[in-house]
């Protein structure tokens, strides 16, 4: 969250920095999910009877968790699943462990993933849940019980067939393992298919780690050859140190891309002659975030975080949390591309101003698409119960999102808009058509 990352130094607290943007420009994430449907809606023309089926969330979930503490001590978690939609196939979509979840964010990117999996054509549709909670704050055996008891207590909700959810901000593989085998012990069998990103050794597909920038690699090499950018000779900004920012910094470095700048909630790392992701992604992994990466690189630490956001970089990418970019910082950015592996990191008042300077999105329902895909390969191989080498998985992925990439470019020239409203205008078409001819059950 930008209070914590970019204004820690003087202390200011989460609702001293949300009543202060709020005044300025309204930070509700899933206010501004809407924005953009309507954006695109209007441009489609679809009627009020399209729009009622496909807008809202259908189904909101919020449970209280109880959980034993090590110490002996019960807490109570607050939790959500939110199913946006089901017309093209099961919910599908993430867990996010966060102590900032709200039912409006939930609400929000489960919206988003209803979207994404229909502009990159594959066969599901959107949910999305959180768990209030700094997961850094628990220790392992916390972790696994918070993990069961949440996908205990939203059992019905789930099932191969119905909702499918995987990995988010703050869970990871061994997340997903803890809560297949609550399910699959409940069920008395093996049932993989009921959670994706799992450990490769109980069901995961190669390739999904690193599925989502591998996603975006795709989409910006595709933006690259539109823009005439050579990406060898281009520097790059990511936000965020995380599964996407990590990975984004490794690929992107292979092709050729100097990393200038990462940050993570401990700070923001520059380094004009380029940061080596490796060192970075070793550093991550002995002390759990980037703080005093100063000390083991050239890197220097930044004085503001968000001031990476302002490099004057040739692609930015977002690789964090929803609204980084707002009214207030948007007409400082000076990316050539921004790349959005976050989900939601412009606000709308920010959109329009970035497109208003030139700047071309890879919005994120395109741009980070690459981990749902894989999720949805893993899936089919779960249900097939045979598995494909990474190279079989790289090979659907890259032709997946190039081919939507493609479409969306396409799109985007046809109707004179920025790729958001463009992936929009392919997204929304196709799940008013799924939810036209399934029709209405009595
Ligand atoms: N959490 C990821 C996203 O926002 C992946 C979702 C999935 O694989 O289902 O797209």
């Amino acid at each position: 969250m930008a209070y914590l990352s970019g204004l820690k130094e003087d202390k200011m607290t989460k609702e001293a920095f949300d009543s202060s943007v709020h005044e300025r420009e309204k930070l509700n994430t899933f206010d501004n999910a809407l924005k953009q449907f309507d954006i695109a809606a209007k441009i489609l023309n679809i009627s009020e009877n399209q729009i009622a089926m496909i807008k809202e969330p259908r189904r909101i979930t919020e449970v209280k968790l109880p959980v034993r503490m090590d110490d002996g001590s019960i807490k109570i978690f607050t939790a959500y699943r939110v199913q946006h939609s089901v017309a093209r196939g099961p919910a599908k979509g993430g867990i996010r462990f966060h102590p900032d979840v709200t039912v409006d964010e939930v609400k929000a990117l489960a919206f988003w993933m209803t979207y994404k999996c229909a502009v990159v054509g594959i066969p599901m549709s959107g949910g999305k849940g959180g768990v209030v909670v700094d997961p850094s704050k628990l220790s392992k055996s916390e972790l696994e019980r918070l993990s069961r008891r949440y996908f205990a207590e939203l059992l019905d909700l789930f099932g191969e067939n119905k909702d499918v959810p995987a990995p988010d901000v703050n869970t990871n593989p061994q997340i997903m393992g803890w809560m297949m085998d609550t399910y699959s012990m409940h069920h008395q069998q093996y049932l993989p298919g009921v959670i994706t990103g799992k450990p490769l050794e109980i069901g995961g597909s190669a390739g999904r780690a690193s599925a989502t920038a591998q996603g975006m690699v795709f989409c910006v090499r595709e933006a690259a050859k539109h823009l005439k950018i050579d990406l060898k000779s281009s520097t790059v900004a990511i936000q965020g140190y995380g599964n996407a920012g990590s990975f984004a910094a490794k690929l992107l470095h292979e092709d050729g891309c100097k990393i200038v700048a990462i940050s993570d909630i401990d700070g923001a790392f520059y380094d004009e002659n380029g940061i080596l992701p490796e060192e970075a992604i070793k550093h991550v992994a002995k002390n759990k975030t980037l703080k005093g990466f100063e000390k083991v690189s050239k890197a220097k630490r930044m004085d503001d975080p968000m001031e990476l956001l302002e490099l004057d970089v040739d692609i930015l990418v977002p690789a964090a949390l929803e609204n980084q970019i707002t009214k207030e910082n948007a007409k400082r950015v000076k990316a050539k591309l921004i790349a959005e592996c976050a989900n939601g990191p412009l606000t709308p008042k920010a959109d329009e101003t970035v497109t208003r300077n030139g700047i071309f999105i890879i919005p994120d329902i395109l741009c980070n698409a690459g981990g749902v895909t894989v999720s949805y390969l893993e899936w089919v191989q779960n249900r097939m119960g045979y598995y494909w080498a990474e190279e079989r998985v790289l090979e659907d992925l890259e032709r997946i999102i190039t081919n939507s990439f493609k479409t969306v470019l396409e799109t985007s020239l046809e109707y004179k808009v920025n790729m958001r409203v463009a992936a929009f205008i392919v997204a929304i078409s196709r799940v008013t058509k799924a939810a036209e001819i399934r029709g209405l059950y009595a």
